[in-house]
């Protein structure tokens, strides 16, 4: 698929990263096809995580990607998965390589600034997490 999901989370957002976020996004060759600034609940929070529920960070996780404003976007580029996961560097921002989204804005693992979908289906049950069908095409 050439499409994946992504969020600004809260810590990026409080930051005032929003606009130099989505300029390395467009610099990388993405384009936005759609985008919105919202609130997650912490249920629904935990309903876009539920694959965490079992590990220790959980808790941490809900309560954080609840605690403000996130930007939920659909991004498209060949390879949008693969290159996504690239740009944003990796999980721990302390092992993300230089230049990546993670590595310039992230506070800590916990506080990560940014998620990128990790498959095709992943970014697709994302996306529709988000976004209507009218909205995503
Ligand atoms: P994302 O799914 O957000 O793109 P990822 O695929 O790089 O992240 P996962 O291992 O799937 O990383 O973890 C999901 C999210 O859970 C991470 O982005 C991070 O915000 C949080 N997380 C992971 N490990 C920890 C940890 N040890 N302590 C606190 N939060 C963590």
């Amino acid at each position: 698929s050439n499409r994946t999901f992504t969020m600004i989370k809260p810590d990026a957002v409080a930051n005032g990263h929003i606009g130099a976020i989505l300029e390395k996004i467009n610099a990388a060759g993405f384009r936005i096809a759609a985008l919105k600034m919202t609130r997650l609940s912490a249920e629904k929070a935990g309903e876009f995580y539920a694959v965490h529920k079992e590990r220790p960070f959980y808790g941490e996780l809900v309560e954080f990607m609840s605690s403000g404003h996130i930007v939920a976007a659909i991004l498209e580029k060949d390879n949008a998965v693969e290159d996504f996961r690239k740009l944003i560097g990796a999980t721990n921002p302390a092992n993300a390589e230089p230049g990546t989204i993670r590595k310039l804005y992230a506070e800590s693992v916990g506080r990560n600034a940014v998620h990128g979908s990790d498959s095709d289906e992943n970014a697709e049950i994302e996306g529709s997490f988000f976004f209507s069908d009218l909205e995503k095409f």
